[in-house]
């Protein structure tokens, strides 16, 4: 059954930062999409703003070319662009000087009464202060409006918290919406429905019951194309300190009392600030090198950046424990790394066994697992054991009981919406609880910048790792050293 549509109220969407690559590539076309969906009202504007000296017709051009690059089979086809279009112009401005912004000013005043603005910061974090300052200056916020974020949102506590003092000198924390892209893919939001929405699942869920839990993002991508920022921030700052931070707050936290921006917040904050600090021998950094025997044609990560002597990690894992009730002595085990085997997004949560097995040692030792893929193949996969078929004795085996939303929910399941999709959606409605509010990224933050400081003090060298590999050896090592072993990487 197709979902019910509620169109949002009409708005103003300003997109800062309308000619850069995020908007093109994410952010118009997640629009393109929820307008042929229909979830818009006819009196919805989106003004593109950037420093390019173009006309409104260049824009929509170019806007025309970049949603009909991320056109597929499954979603709407280039039918409704001219309509989208319409309802798209441009306006030329600085974000750090004046030109520009009476021009913005008299094309948002066109429409009475006011309408929800959103101001979509899709530039660099060194323009938010001057945008956010802009914006009241000129008057063209109000307690209704929002603004919107991106990661990286800092590169440490400090730069952080004065990025949080930077915008709240204009904004209210409820109206800074700041984007973590994780929460908004379906799978992520779903971890929160599996665990929250059944009742098998929770009353196993705490360290009494469950051995341990793996975390692994993947991906098969390089750094090409982000060169120079990713080897200022490596691993640990582009992909733990936020995604997998989320992750292993949905996994982790109290249930909140209500599906509520501020009560699901409260909960996944708790939880970072129970995080232990991670001993250096339960951190292991990589850099991805030639492919094994030497003869990819693929640049190692050093000759990417262009930085032979680069420290920078493209690989991490490491070992954390959560110091409450409900997880102490359960290790967490976090992963992250590009150009590995797989592009593969996944949580394994690793049950304990059985405490007594009346069917003998020679029966062997079994334990549940519950294995939840977050991309590809999005889905549940739990481990159950049952007996092995056959006369001779009572002998037992572990079997999948498989599902994959796409299987499960037919049309809906094989076309889930984009997470930018979800994301403007909400920051139109002024729902809050699938962004991150300042407090959660400066607590983040000040799990994140020990660990960093501490690899930094030791002068340590990350571990090669060969391009379509698993990651490096050591990381294996970690978990050998427990009498455990990764899943979920697929070769
Ligand atoms: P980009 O370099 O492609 O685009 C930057 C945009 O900012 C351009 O439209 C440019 O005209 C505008 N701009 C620059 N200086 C300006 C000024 N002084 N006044 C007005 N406009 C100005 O960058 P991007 O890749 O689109 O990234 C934008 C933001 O989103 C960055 O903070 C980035 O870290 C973040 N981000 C990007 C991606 C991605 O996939 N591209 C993913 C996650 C986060």
């Amino acid at each position: 059954m197709a979902p019910r549509v509620i169109p949002v109220d009409p708005f103003d969407l300003v997109i800062f930062g309308g000619t850069g690559d995020l908007a093109q590539r994410k952010i118009l076309p997640a629009l393109y999409r929820r307008f042929c969906g229909g979830h818009f009202p006819e009196e919805v504007r989106i003004i593109g703003a950037a420093r390019a000296d173009i006309s409104t017709e260049d824009y929509r051009q170019m806007v025309a070319e970049g949603v009909k690059a991320t056109l597929n089979e499954h979603g709407p086809g280039a039918a409704g662009i001219p309509e989208f279009l319409r309802r798209v112009t441009y306006v030329s401005l600085d974000a750090r000087e004046d030109r520009g912004w009476e021009p913005l000013a008299a094309q948002l005043a066109e429409v009475e009464p006011r309408p929800i603005r959103v101001f979509y910061f899709s530039v660099g974090p060194g323009l938010f202060g001057p945008l956010a300052e802009r914006l009241h200056r000129h008057g063209l916020s109000d307690e209704d409006s929002r603004i919107v974020v991106e990661k990286p949102f800092g590169h440490d506590l400090q730069s952080a918290k004065a990025l949080n003092a930077t915008l709240a000198a204009h904004f209210t924390e409820n109206q800074i919406y700041r984007i973590d892209h994780y929460l908004g893919k379906e799978t992520v939001q779903n971890l929160m429905a599996i665990r929250f929405g059944n009742m098998l699942f929770e009353p196993l869920w705490n360290s009494q019951y469950v051995d341990h839990i793996q975390i692994t993002v993947a991906e098969t991508v390089g750094v090409a194309g982000r060169e120079e920022y990713y080897d200022r921030a490596g691993a640990m700052r582009d992909m733990m300190q936020n995604h997998l931070m989320q992750l292993l707050c949905l996994i982790a936290m109290e249930p909140p009392a209500k599906f509520d921006p501020d009560a699901v917040r409260d909960e996944k904050v708790k939880v970072i600030r129970a995080l232990d600090p991670v001993e250096p021998y339960h951190i292991v950094r990589g850099q991805y090198n030639a492919a094994a025997g030497g003869k990819g044609p693929d640049l190692t990560y050093r000759e990417t950046v262009g930085n032979p002597r680069s420290s920078t990690e493209s690989y991490i894992a490491l070992k954390t424990h959560i110091s409450n009730w409900r997880w102490a002595g359960t290790p967490f085990y976090l992963r992250t790394g590009k150009r590995l085997v797989a592009r593969s997004s996944v949580i394994n949560v690793l049950f304990k066994d059985a405490p007594h097995s009346i069917f003998g040692e020679e029966a062997g030792r079994h334990a549940n697992h519950l294995k939840i893929r977050l991309q590809p193949n999005e889905g549940i996969t739990l481990s159950v054991t049952i007996k092995e078929p056959g006369p001779g004795g009572m002998r037992l085996v572990d079997v999948p009981l498989d599902m994959s939303f796409a299987t499960a929910l037919g049309a809906d399941g094989k076309n889930p919406p984009d997470a930018y999709e979800r994301l403007i959606t909400d920051m139109i409605r002024g729902n809050q609880t699938l962004f991150m509010r300042g407090d959660e990224v400066a607590a983040a933050w000040a799990w994140t910048d020990p660990i960093i400081a501490g690899w930094q003090a030791r002068g340590d060298v990350p571990k090669p790792y060969d391009m379509g590999s698993t990651g490096p050896g050591d990381a294996d090592l970690l978990m050998r050293r427990d009498g455990r072993e990764w899943r979920g990487i697929n070769p």
